[in-house]
């Protein structure tokens, strides 16, 4: 693609009030003379022609202050900066734009966050993880349309190679391995051999990673359309292990990754990682939640898996709906949905009417047409709903009518009534 069409193009794919904040930060960098550079994925990106609507800059000098000035002067814009890293970020209703100051990064020790010290763009190509990253579009003064590319990332790019910048790379931040896997993933792209050997020999580095910055970077897995097949590759890599020593992936999870979005289109990230979960037993699924710094709710999650997966025996073909609700709804959501693509057949036949239809399913009638009835009020009032719904789910009762033929019966009876 012709460097002169590159400014162009990523103009046509960002949504009219980015375009706007972008050309107001070029006039502003113009008018201080600054430069400004267009940086790291979304020049890769716009290269590769699928211009993503991420919006990465790069400054030599003050991103922050740029960006409150700039902001100032547009409607519905948000300005949110970072001081302590020198990044500020441009938020509209559709679009974010994000501003830093050129840096450069020197890593204290391996796993360690880095310490960070204003520098030049050379420097903070040079701080990035592969050389299709470390490219930038010069947006401002002569040199506007030129791509700087000290590291031949282009010439990878076509090749579809993902190479570190230098030895250390994976030593420095081993966070890098895991995007790696995505990035082969998602672009289609290989690993170059001498990175897949540096790569491997660096791959215990992973331990000295926090669990926070491990979680951070799965979220980024769990937006990928197949997250199983990077997980398969991490596998193979070594990496998982290193994250966690009885962390794998197989395929036969990667199987019920697929069947997870046969029955949800877009699985929310618990239900991942509960499916992630689903071979370990009980103080394994606890140390992974620990690892990874889950939080509550996807420890929880992640711990009923065990749980949740002895309800197989109990959720047979012939299982009354009712009963199937009573087994499933002390559980997050998310470990049935784990059950609902990991679990035997009739187990997850059962699990997904539960998740889809049964558990949204209420009686027609509620309190106040119960106590209309001449229902007691208090716990008789509860049992009677209760016993409703199970008539419900079980198609005992198929109308209004039905509903409150079978209330009158129960009061009748004294609301003998199953809980
Ligand atoms: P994309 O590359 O498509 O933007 P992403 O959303 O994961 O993927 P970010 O995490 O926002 O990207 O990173 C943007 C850029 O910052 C990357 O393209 C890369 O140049 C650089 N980068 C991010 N994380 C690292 C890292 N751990 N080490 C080195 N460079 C990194």
């Amino acid at each position: 693609m012709a460097k002169a069409n590159l400014i162009d193009n990523l103009n046509r794919a960002l949504p009219a009030a980015a375009r706007k904040a972008l050309a107001a930060i070029v006039q502003d960098a113009q008018g201080e003379a600054l430069a400004i550079y267009l940086v790291g994925g979304s020049v890769r990106d716009l290269l590769l022609n699928r211009p993503t609507l991420d919006v990465d800059l790069t400054l030599e000098g003050d991103a922050p202050a740029l960006a409150r000035r700039v902001a100032i002067g547009l409607e519905d814009v948000r300005c949110i900066v970072h001081s302590a890293f020198g990044t500020a970020t441009l938020k509209g209703a559709n679009f974010r734009i994000d501003v830093a100051t050129a840096r450069v990064e020197t890593y204290e020790r391996p796993g360690a966050l880095p310490s960070v010290h204003p520098g030049s763009l050379q420097d903070d190509l040079f701080r990035r993880d592969f050389t299709v990253n470390a490219m930038a579009l010069a947006l401002t003064g002569d040199q506007r349309g030129a791509i700087t590319d000290p590291f031949d990332g282009k010439s990878d790019l076509e090749a579809g190679l993902l190479r570190i910048l230098h030895d250390a790379s994976f030593r420095d931040d081993a966070t890098r391995i895991l995007r790696a896997s995505r990035y082969e993933s998602r672009l289609s792209f290989r690993l170059e051999s001498k990175t897949v050997r540096r790569l491997r020999r660096d791959v215990a580095y992973l331990k000295a990673i926090s669990g926070p910055r491990i979680r951070e970077e799965l979220a980024r897995l769990w937006r990928e359309p197949q997250p199983e097949r990077i997980l398969l590759r991490l596998n193979e890599l070594g990496a998982l292990q290193a994250i966690l020593p009885m962390l794998s992936f197989d395929g036969s999870q990667a199987e019920a990754f697929g069947k997870l979005r046969e029955i949800h289109t877009t699985p929310s990230r618990t239900a991942y990682l509960a499916l992630l979960a689903w071979d370990l037993p009980q103080p394994e699924a606890t140390a992974l939640a620990a690892r990874l710094a889950l939080n509550k709710r996807e420890t929880e999650a992640v711990r009923a898996v065990t749980e949740v997966r002895t309800l197989e025996r109990d959720l047979s073909a012939e299982v009354r709906p009712s009963r199937a609700v009573e087994l499933l709804s002390p559980f997050p959501s998310a470990a049935v949905w784990a059950l609902a693509a990991a679990g035997q057949e009739s187990a997850r036949v059962q699990a997904s009417r539960y998740l889809h239809r049964w558990r949204y399913l209420q009686p027609s009638l509620d309190g106040h047409a119960l106590l209309a009835l001449g229902a007691p009020p208090g716990p008789q009032l509860g049992q009677l709903l209760r016993r409703l719904k199970a008539a419900k789910l079980d198609g005992e009762v198929r109308s209004r009518r039905d509903e409150e033929r079978l209330a009158r019966e129960l009061l009748r009876a004294g609301t003998r009534t199953r809980t």
